[in-house]
């Protein structure tokens, strides 16, 4: 079964709401409205997973389901008097608009039992789910609202689904953070974990002009790898977009050399936005070159720069550009640094991809690309890398 005509069956099946009902399953229909959760599910005698977060509203004639992909709405027809009890699901809205499906029913309290067709249109007559049948078995709960939960008489929100404090919006995924301040949380794709250089591949650098496609050649030792120097930009196999991007980076020492001669590296953004990474500990250089300038364009607001040898991060949250098919920019790149913790970019613009001595305009790209770091022939060191992809409008 695919996965559309799963979510369809537990929404039917716990789209209890009713319609043109006649007088005498008030009851039946009073006692179903609310939230209800599945309990368990079985389609052509297999158990299915359970979708802890799946909720259905019931709500006079009308039924929601969420936390199922796409949302499914209808409404039911009821007839108490059948023995045993018969609903049939109509359908209005969501992927399964227009169709039906017949079911019986069994309440006793909070607890519902109900089995319907997934296919043809033969009403079941017991509360089975044989192999092959198209009939799919559900056991329901019902779940109490408190105003705790949510409210469905409030003012709808702007441009929005929802009302305010809505009971039906979807809740936001549990991502268990690190246990160690800095460290990847539960939904973040590690770029590098000390060990290995396995999610990156070599490059050539626009600096140093050595390196070429192909491994990649940095050293990693100790739980962190280091430029090695004139041996090429590293840059991930993976693509990424819009996304928050935890770096650990630390400058040689004792120091060398000055300005930005002086333990320079960057973390390019889809490859085309440079972090610069530099010493700026006690080092004047020209101020969009600094460490945590997106450089060339913005200097960082502060300098909030460890000394040399010290671990210092960068926190990143970047949202690309967005270009028409055509090819017209419709909105420029967006980027948020925080240097040690210290905000020293916000929501700044850069005006095109980052150049040495030049400020190149916009030229369409894809929304996702490799994530690049710099050899500017020093040996700077970097651990802990890790990246969460970002979805828009939530
Ligand atoms: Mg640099």
């Amino acid at each position: 079964m695919n996965r559309l005509r799963f979510n369809w069956i537990i929404s039917a099946a716990l789209a209890l709401s009713a319609a043109p009902f006649i007088k005498a399953q008030e009851g039946d229909l009073k006692k179903l409205q609310g939230i209800w959760t599945v309990l368990s599910l079985e389609v052509n005698g297999q158990k299915m997973n359970a979708l802890p977060s799946a909720r259905f509203l019931i709500d006079g004639d009308h039924f929601k389901s969420q936390g199922m992909g796409a949302e499914y709405e209808g409404t039911i027809e009821l007839n108490a008097s059948a023995s045993p009890k018969a609903l049939t699901f109509n359908f209005t809205a969501g992927p399964e608009a227009g169709n039906r499906s017949l079911g019986i029913y069994e309440l006793t309290g909070d607890d519902l039992r109900i089995c319907i067709t997934t296919r043809g249109d033969a009403r079941p007559t017991a509360f089975a789910s044989p192999a092959n049948s198209g009939i799919a078995l559900e056991v329901l709960k019902h779940q109490h609202v408190s105003h705790d939960l949510g409210f469905d008489d409030t003012p709808m929100l702007p441009g929005l689904p929802f009302h305010v404090h809505d009971y039906l919006r979807p809740h936001p995924h549990v991502v268990t953070p690190s246990a160690e301040p800095g460290g990847p949380p539960s939904d973040a794709t590690v770029l590098f974990d000390g060990k290995d250089l396995s999610n990156w591949k070599g490059q050539a650098s626009s600096i140093t002009h050595a390196g070429a496609e192909g491994p990649a050649e940095w050293k990693v030792e100790n739980g962190y790898m280091e430029v090695v120097p004139k041996t090429g930009d590293i840059a991930t196999r993976e693509k990424f977009g819009d996304c928050q991007l935890h770096v650990e980076w630390s400058a040689p020492n004792p120091p060398h050399g000055q300005d930005q001669d002086r333990g320079n590296s960057g973390v390019f953004l889809q490859g085309l936005y440079e972090i610069q990474v530099l010493d700026s500990y006690d080092n004047v250089t020209y101020a969009d070159g600094e460490a945590a300038a997106v450089y060339g364009q913005y200097p960082p607001q502060v300098n909030a720069a460890r000394k040399p040898g010290e671990w210092q991060t960068y926190d990143i949250v970047f949202h690309g550009p967005r270009f028409a098919a055509s090819g017209t920019l419709l909105r420029k790149a967006n980027i948020t640094v925080f240097f040690n913790g210290v905000l020293v970019q916000d929501h700044v613009e850069p005006t095109g991809p980052t150049e040495h001595h030049q400020r190149p305009p916009y030229k369409p790209t894809p929304e996702k690309l490799p994530l690049a770091l710099q050899d500017h022939n020093h040996p700077v060191r970097y651990r802990n890398l890790w990246i969460r992809e970002l979805k828009e409008g939530q």
